[in-house]
């Protein structure tokens, strides 16, 4: 498919060639999902969110449940309160959660509805049924990408839900960044090994990676509790698990409870995950327990075991800014040399930090490094500077296939292949999971090409 793609580099403003990301409410409807109770509503018309349930449903592998104000031609001339209002009175009376997350389209945004004032004349007039919620965010999604959309609603869940409170309570508040419910449940586990006391959202485990039991739920038992959201205003520090995706939501926290707030990576590789569970450890004055401590060691062990088939491979990246960014810094330390690293997201501070780490880990090479760029500049800069390995979600397999080169496959979205949603990927664990994919690639790749009689000499 991409057999044509020129090697000569032009510079291109006003048009982007296979986005490396995609639409702000994809990002704001998963973040929904991580409420328990929660139906994310989709203001806007029906293809919108057909659109955003079928492309989580395709990478998750669950049911997405979610509504929409389903506007025609008179509410994108004439406003689409009415719809919201008559949704929310369908919503409430058929479906019947706890909570209601709107969020906007581009159609709903550039109309400018009032969200916020729909929605208190419609609980004024009772159409939300007393102890119901309906919380919202804005995504235009002419701006930013999936990433921004679930940053504004995580940051929406905390203006509407959590409450201040005087009194302070050793505790810390968990903001994760837009990844896998895999991810989500080792965090959670992390934390419970230390025995730490924590209350995370959003949290799309046990939601989003539901058990098959026969029985339909239509809101499964997982989810951050809103009851637990609203204690949120008097833990001691939010710790978020990423600047593009978690800061704004513990900004936020800070801004509305007085909430300190710290931001760090999501824990990837050794560095990250020790710098989160040091974190952890030192605020709440806890050990880090010895079962962390041999995971970690295994780690090590299995990064330098393998050390001759990751060092000096050049590796291209792509994906969203919270995981690419840690995810550089791990396989700079497994010996690996990132040469095209790209996020679709837009953003300098990007560049700025994969610069850092570069330096941090005192990488003296040549490297490109790109914010708000396409797969088609990332194709031309691997036709300039081959790699032995790229990485990056499903859409990156065109490319891998063009070049004949190995595809890992990290990110949002994976369509076509399955155990993402079910295998971290952050942690100690989760590294050693994700490394051996990785070392697992670089070797079908050698023994590929390697004649017969050599093959069993490879891995002595
Ligand atoms: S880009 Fe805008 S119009 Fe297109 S699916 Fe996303 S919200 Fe809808």
């Amino acid at each position: 498919m991409l057999h044509h793609t020129p090697k000569e580099l032009k510079e291109r403003k006003a048009l982007k060639v296979n986005p490396a990301k995609t639409c702000q409410p994809i990002g704001a409807m998963y973040a929904a999902l991580g409420i328990n109770g929660c139906l994310p509503h989709s203001h806007g018309s029906q293809g919108c969110c057909s659109y955003h349930r079928s492309h989580l449903t395709r990478h998750y592998k669950e049911p997405v449940m979610a509504s929409t104000s389903s506007f025609t031609e008179g509410a994108s001339v004439f406003g689409g309160g009415p719809n919201l209002r008559q949704s929310l009175k369908t919503i409430f009376q058929v479906y019947e959660p706890e909570i209601v997350a709107v969020h906007t389209t581009c159609l709903s945004e550039t109309i400018g509805d009032d969200i916020p004032s729909i929605a208190k004349k419609a609980a004024e007039d009772g159409i939300v049924p007393e102890g119901k919620t309906v919380i919202h965010c804005n995504t235009p999604s002419y701006v930013g990408s999936h990433v921004t959309g679930y940053s504004n609603m995580a940051a929406g869940i905390v203006k509407y839900l959590a409450e201040p409170d005087e009194s302070s309570v050793k505790r810390v508040n968990i903001i994760p960044a837009f990844t896998e419910p895999s991810d989500m449940r080792k965090i959670k586990g992390i934390l419970n090994e230390m025995k730490a006391k924590f209350i995370m959202f959003p949290d799309t485990s046990g939601v989003m990676d539901t058990p098959q039991t026969s029985e339909y739920k239509m809101y499964p038992d997982g989810g951050a509790k809103i009851s637990d959201i609203r204690l949120s205003g008097s833990s001691t520090l939010t710790i978020a698990l990423g600047e593009w995706s978690a800061q704004a939501a513990a900004s936020e926290l800070e801004k509305k409870c007085k909430v300190p707030f710290k931001t760090l990576d999501l824990p990837i590789g050794v560095s990250a995950t020790d710098r989160f569970i040091t974190e952890v450890s030192q605020e709440l004055g806890i050990p880090v327990p010895k079962s962390l401590q041999d995971e970690r060691g295994k780690l090590v062990d299995m990064l330098t075991d393998y050390q001759q088939y990751l060092y000096k491979k050049k590796v291209a990246l792509f994906g969203d800014p919270d995981i690419v960014i840690p995810m550089t810094e791990f396989l700079l330390s497994a010996g690996m040399m990132p040469v095209h690293i790209i996020t679709g997201t837009p953003g300098k501070a990007f560049e700025k930090r994969i610069a850092k780490i570069m330096e941090e880990q005192g990488a003296d090479y040549e490297y490109n490094c790109k914010a708000g760029e396409d797969l088609f500049y990332l194709h031309q800069l691997i036709k300039n500077e081959p790699v032995d390995i790229l990485m990056g979600n499903t859409y990156g397999k065109y490319i891998a296939g063009a070049e004949n080169i190995p595809l890992v496959r990290f990110g949002f979205p994976v369509l076509d292949r399955v155990g993402h949603s079910h295998f971290p990927k952050v942690g100690y664990m989760g590294g050693m999971h994700f490394i051996s994919g990785v070392i697992n690639k670089i070797l079908d790749k050698m023994e590929a090409e390697t004649p017969e009689d050599m093959i069993m000499e490879l891995v002595a």
